[in-house]
């Protein structure tokens, strides 16, 4: 999801300026370094869809692969009218490095068309999504490069894309594209993976930083990652005592019952008026007293202007992006412990992993078995992150890159890159 008014600088000088910083740590070798700092290949393609009314209108795409030195590139599809080619170009980087932090044998890539789809008819959305494979489909394969679905794209546009693109090449490939609906090869549990994967992260931390169980939390995002998200933690017996959506937030000191707010929010389209709670503005929602702050829905929803009154000891991003890199030095110098995207939202490409595996064996695993992986992935990667973050005395994001870029720059040694 993106605002429309972005606060955030441009999302590839950010992921830049990231990695510049974890460079002044490792200080990997410069050859190397200097190719990490751009996509592989980044395509633009013009998909031209003939609208209902008879006339012929033509969306920009783009599919950027940044790097594929651990495995093929992996990354979803976003269709959102403010795609750009660097919001694709950052995306596909932090692709790159969420597989390596995860230690999962895949590079990364990222694709994009410019297009508010909700005003498409569901037949000029099917064009759009046959058209962009029509434009890529030479440049992604189950061994090459992985597409799988993110902002407004779902399992049933991945379903057309993964139809187009067989009908292409004329072959099975379901490996393709992950996002699938179980019947064409989708694996259990990939619908809530994001979340569940957070949920072990967060476990993980809470642990760390001598937070307790049942620690307070307030989530910014009621959707996919941030609801079920809550869901996994309310039955766990965390406090969740404020959440928000687009519309606004709601807060009680006492804890929210999740159950019959995902209820209320179904059927009322807000979280806003729910009983019990009190109505906040959205943006009120980073100055609640609370242990946990889990931004799950903006890129830059935590920036210069609201950094100071957040009261958290920890900040877990479930979303892409969502403290910008200014927020991010206000608030670690104050102590706050960020754990970052690349690692927090990484449970949905875990299981994406999983589920090409599964493609490729063509044998399925029971929702158990993929949980149990999942955790062992989310578990290591967090451990290993909290150690470079003690051996380095850095902070957790700059642990997370370390693991990841030395991951990345050790494959391209050894192919002699
Ligand atoms: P979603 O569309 O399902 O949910 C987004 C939520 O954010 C909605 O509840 C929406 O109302 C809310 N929102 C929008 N504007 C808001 C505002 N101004 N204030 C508060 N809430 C607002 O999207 P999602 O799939 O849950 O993705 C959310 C974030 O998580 C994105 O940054 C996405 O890139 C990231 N993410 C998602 C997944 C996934 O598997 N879903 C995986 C990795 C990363």
């Amino acid at each position: 999801m993106k605002k429309e008014n972005i606060i955030t600088a441009n999302p590839f000088q950010s992921m830049l300026k990231q990695l510049a910083e974890v460079q002044k740590i490792i200080k990997i070798d410069a050859n190397i370094f200097v190719q990490l700092q751009s996509p592989q290949k980044c395509l633009e393609i013009s998909i031209p869809v003939k609208m209902d009314d008879g006339s012929v209108k033509v969306f920009t795409g783009y599919r950027s692969q940044y790097n594929n030195a651990r495995g093929p590139y992996k990354g979803g599809i976003r269709f959102h009218p403010l795609v750009t080619q660097d919001e694709v170009k950052a995306l596909s980087g932090w692709m790159t490095w969420k597989c390596a932090v995860a230690g999962i044998p895949l590079g990364g890539g990222k694709g994009g068309v410019i297009v508010d789809p909700r005003t498409l008819s569901e037949k000029e959305l099917e064009q759009l999504s046959r058209g962009y494979i029509d434009g890529i489909y030479k440049l992604i394969g189950s061994r090459v490069d992985v597409p799988a679905p993110d902002v407004y794209t779902d399992s049933k546009i991945m379903s057309w894309m993964l139809d187009e693109y067989e009908k292409l090449v004329g072959i099975h490939d379901p490996g393709v594209i992950t996002g699938k609906p179980l019947s064409l090869g989708g694996s259990k549990a990939r619908s809530y993976s994001t979340a569940q994967g957070a949920y072990y992260v967060l476990q993980n931390f809470v642990d760390k930083i001598g937070l307790k169980k049942g620690a307070s939390i307030a989530i910014e995002g009621f959707g996919n990652a941030g609801g079920l998200l809550a869901e996994i933690l309310y039955k766990d017996g965390y406090k969740i005592i404020a959440v928000s959506d687009s519309k606004g937030a709601i807060e009680n000191q006492a804890g929210l019952d999740i159950i019959k707010l995902s209820k209320y929010k179904k059927e009322k389209g807000s979280v806003l008026g729910f009983a019990g709670a009190k109505d906040l503005k959205s943006d009120k929602l980073f100055a609640v007293k609370t242990d946990i702050l889990i931004p799950a829905a903006l890129d830059g929803s935590i920036n210069v202007k609201n950094a100071n009154s957040i009261k958290a000891k920890m900040i877990l991003e479930v979303a892409n992006g969502p403290v910008t890199n200014e927020a991010d030095a206000i608030l670690s110098k104050r102590g706050v412990v960020i754990v970052p995207d690349i690692l927090a939202n990484a449970g949905g490409v875990v299981v994406s992993y999983f589920e090409q595996v599964q493609n490729a064996a063509n044998y399925y695993w029971t929702e158990a078995e993929v949980l149990e992986k999942l955790k062992k992935i989310m578990d290591d990667a967090s451990e290993e992150v909290w150690k470079n973050r003690q051996d380095y005395k850095t902070t957790v994001r700059m642990g997370a890159y370390i693991s990841a870029v030395k991951r990345v720059a050790e494959a391209m040694k050894v192919r002699g890159r």
